[in-house]
């Protein structure tokens, strides 16, 4: 039996040619098609889908047998926590400062911080990604930009990531206000979405940096959502909040970034009255300050906050950490419908 030798293979540039040319229409179709497939899992693969489309980052690592009940918070100073639940480690706003350095938040303005950060940037534990909910000094500092390793995935804003970007870090995720992106490690998924915020009263919000909030929504497998967390960003109180409740009812934990910054008179960041305004707009079962007491801008005290919420009676469980300490939560395992 004699073997015939393969032809040679046909260019498929020329395949394509002669395949265009018989069917053109079918051929447009077949390439539309293909070019939405391709995008569809270019995205869940690469992370960078289009806009609207949820943008999907796997992690490497395995979550090990992930414990969805019981996740914890700890408290580094300003808005610097870490948030370890389901296996995933995540740092928001990063901020090693110490007292006496001066925080960098824009057009030569600066604040000096009052306060050291619990721990060091050099004593952070495996991360797995960032969360950041704007570029100003007091959230990214030159101390996070030197320190954190480049290939960390950062959610943040268009602006900061561009930013991020310059300072050589590549893998920032930049979401639009209500785009999400979801996080995977093994079997635990964490959504995250882009939340809306002003840093600035009207117009003058044009003048400082874009600022996320963040939902943050941690399940697995196929389940629904085990844990919902709302972190505001630096933002001021007003309507654009009242579409949280109606989007993401049932909010377990609000982290709520007060503080009442001011610069020149002008409030940028809520207060202890707005805080409760934003307990009432939100209704989370659980609220933590943060972002309180840090910068001399920062001219409302946490205590007022916290006198505030006690005298309001609003039902709602208030929990107080001092930097360096931790606040441990348990989420009941769902209950299956027989
Ligand atoms: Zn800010
Ligand atoms: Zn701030």
């Amino acid at each position: 039996m004699t073997h015939l030798p393969s032809p040679p293979p046909q260019p498929p540039e020329n395949a394509l040619v002669d395949f265009v040319k018989k069917t053109p229409w079918l051929s447009l179709s077949a390439a539309l098609a293909t070019g939405y497939v391709l995008g569809r899992i270019a995205a869940s693969v690469t992370g960078q889908g289009h806009a609207g489309h949820e943008k999907v980052v796997h992690l490497p690592g395995w979550a090990g047998q992930a414990d969805l009940e019981r996740g914890s918070i700890f408290f580094v100073g300003t808005a610097t926590t870490i948030i370890s639940y389901g296996g995933l480690s995540i740092l928001t706003d990063p901020n090693f400062l110490h007292a006496g350095d001066h925080a960098h938040l824009g057009y030569g303005i600066t604040s000096a911080r009052r306060t050291d950060p619990a721990i060091e940037v050099e004593q952070l534990p495996p991360l797995d990604l960032c969360l950041l909910s704007h570029m100003h000094g007091d959230h990214w500092d030159h101390i996070a930009a030197a320190h954190l390793r480049k290939d960390l995935p950062i959610v943040t804003t268009r602006h900061a990531a561009a930013s991020l970007r310059k300072q050589g870090f590549y893998n920032p995720q930049s979401l639009d206000t209500w785009q999400s992106i979801v996080i995977t490690k093994g079997e635990v998924w964490l959504r995250i979405t882009a939340m809306p915020g002003t840093h600035g009263p009207g117009p003058l919000g044009a003048l400082l940096p874009p600022v996320m909030g963040s939902m943050l929504e941690w399940g697995s497998g196929d389940e629904p959502p085990r844990f919902r967390l709302y972190i505001s960003g630096d933002t001021l109180v007003g309507k654009h909040l009242h579409g949280i409740p109606r989007r993401f009812p049932n909010v377990d934990l609000a982290m709520l970034h007060l503080g009442g910054t001011q610069l020149f008179g002008i409030l940028l960041t809520m207060d202890a009255k707005q805080g409760l305004q934003a307990i009432r707009i939100i209704q989370p079962r659980a609220v933590l300050p943060i972002h309180y007491n840090d910068y001399t801008v920062f001219k409302s005290p946490v205590e007022d906050f916290l006198h505030a919420v006690e005298a309001s009676g609003l039902d709602v469980d208030l929990h107080y950490l001092r930097h360096g300490e931790s606040f441990t939560f348990r989420v009941p395992t769902p209950i299956t419908s027989s």
